[in-house]
């Protein structure tokens, strides 16, 4: 069973297809880009992800409240912090 690691809030993880999923949590093959708020595990291979997209950074002031959620592997998660 792999750590959640810790990812400071305003994290930018970038996920490549297949790395993570929607709400639906069906896998989704595309790129994605999110701005971490907050990461609480689903399981020991997946953790929920809540954040923002990139773009709210730029026009803080109308995106306010955390605009994305994500489901995603924990590997994923890994690989970039560890870097
Ligand atoms: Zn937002």
């Amino acid at each position: 069973m792999s750590e959640l690691p810790i990812l400071p809030p305003g994290t930018v993880l970038r996920l490549a297809p297949g790395e993570w999923c929607g709400e639906d949590r069906v896998p989704v093959w595309d790129r994605a880009y999110i701005c971490v708020e907050r990461v609480h595990a689903d399981s020991p291979e997946q953790a929920w992800v809540t954040g923002h997209a990139i773009e709210c950074a730029y026009k803080s002031s109308d995106c306010t409240i955390p605009c994305m959620v994500l489901l995603v592997r924990v590997a994923a998660i890994l690989r970039q912090v560890e870097r």
